[in-house]
């Protein structure tokens, strides 16, 4: 029998990525005996279960409010805080719309993009490929950050000072981007690298 993986997320709120006991229960009596549910590092679980049954336990599982995206070489649910200093202050609606806006995209390595509601970071942005920061009210991105390996690197600021209005565009271009000129299987950092920072800024100065 064929198994397939998936990736299954609460979203996010104040408070943080917040499953309901319900959805938990649900999961666990739909997916079957021998399914596998793993945590990953980047606040998805991802579930290998029979690929026969897949649409029909994703259809179950939207009705309880998850979000399901696919597992792999795709962008990955926006990995943010936990919104402590309230949603407006945080801004988790802005969180809300870039995750929406940036999510399941197919690129040449899997891509992880941060989110952090103040400069204290709790959420550990300069750690992901692609990070946002609010900054009282403008934001900072940062690019490239690699937490993997004996070579773990922090993200480089790429824009500072932008406003709100401007984050969308601009992270789903680096998106753009990377789909279009990254090599299959190079990570985002060594893309990065490659390209450099000023090459990047040029390319998205009109985003
Ligand atoms: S990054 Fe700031 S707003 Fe978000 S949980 Fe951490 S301290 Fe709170």
């Amino acid at each position: 029998m064929a198994y397939k993986k998936f990736a299954v997320s609460p979203g996010f709120r104040e408070g943080g990525s917040l499953f309901k006991p319900e959805q938990l229960a649900v999961l666990d009596s739909i997916v079957g005996d021998d399914a596998k549910i793993e945590l990953t590092t980047f606040k998805q679980l991802y579930v290998e279960m029979e690929e026969d049954r897949i649409s029909a336990v994703q259809i179950q599982l939207k009705e309880v409010g998850l979000d399901i995206q696919p597992a792999g070489y795709y962008t990955k649910n926006l990995i943010a805080c936990n919104f402590c200093r309230g949603a407006e202050d945080a801004g988790l609606n802005v969180a809300k719309r870039l995750d929406e806006a940036i999510v399941g995209k197919e690129v040449p390595s899997p891509l992880k993009i941060g989110y952090a509601g103040c400069a204290l970071g709790t959420s550990e942005p300069l750690l992901k490929d692609i990070a946002v920061v609010k900054m009282n009210d403008v934001y900072d991105i940062y690019v490239g950050g690699e937490a993997k390996g004996i070579k773990a690197r922090l993200g480089q600021l790429y824009v500072s000072g932008i406003p709100e209005d401007r984050i969308i565009p601009l992270v789903t271009r680096l998106i753009a981007i990377f789909q279009e000129l990254g090599k299959k299987k190079e990570k985002f950092s060594k893309f990065v690298e490659r390209l450099t920072i000023e090459q990047l800024q040029k390319m998205t100065q009109h985003s």
